[in-house]
């Protein structure tokens, strides 16, 4: 199964990745999560991206279906896997699209994870507190919810045209949304 997982910051999709990975035994691949790695790591990737993570703006589409080329070319992720926080903007998507194409395979859902904003703020901001990601202070906060808005929000459209999105509401316990994710891929 392919998958991809969309909603705004904080829709809670990589705390939804780590049980779908569990449950279908698919690998689950964070952009997010690699940028952090880069950036620990202290890598020329790590430090370009750092700047962008921190303005809460997104890193150039070339870069991000670059690490995704690579990530598809690996036999793990050849019978599925679960994309969160890619793609974010009509380019990435465009781009994966091709880089399946050309593997001879397509996504098979897309489920989007639907939270009110006033909830994200404060979920957010609560993450702050205890994991100290250094993108989650408020400004930061506002300005990743208007770049979702502005692009990646779009990609509902997108997939939705392809007869692929399935919405979920992203309200209610951890297991509560596990399970109507479960229900929507079926
Ligand atoms: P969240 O979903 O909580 O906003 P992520 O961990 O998915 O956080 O991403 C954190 C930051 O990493 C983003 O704000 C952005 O700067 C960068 N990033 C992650 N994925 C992408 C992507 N697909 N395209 C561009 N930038 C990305």
């Amino acid at each position: 199964m392919k998958i991809v997982l969309l909603g705004g910051p904080g829709a809670g999709k990589g705390t939804q990745a780590a049980k779908l990975k569990q449950h279908y035994e698919i690998p689950h691949v964070s952009t997010g999560e690699i940028l952090r790695e880069a950036r620990s790591s202290g890598t020329d990737l790590g430090k370009k991206a750092a700047e962008y993570m921190d303005s809460g703006k997104l890193l150039p589409d070339d870069i991000i279906l670059g690490i995704v080329d690579e990530r598809l070319g690996m036999p793990a992720l050849e019978n599925g896997f679960i994309f969160d926080g890619f793609p974010r903007t009509i380019p990435q998507a465009e781009g994966l699209d091709e880089l399946l194409v050309t593997r001879g395979s397509a996504l098979d859902a897309v489920v989007s994870i639907d939270v009110p904003d006033e909830i994200v703020v404060e979920r957010l901001l609560k993450r702050a507190e205890i994991e100290g990601r250094p993108d989650d202070n408020r400004e930061t906060i506002e300005e990743r919810l208007s770049v979702y808005y502005k692009q990646t929000e779009p990609l509902k459209e997108y997939y939705g045209a392809r007869g692929i999105l399935k919405s979920v509401d992203g309200l209610g316990t951890v297991e509560e949304i596990l399970d109507r994710i479960k229900t929507v891929l079926g």
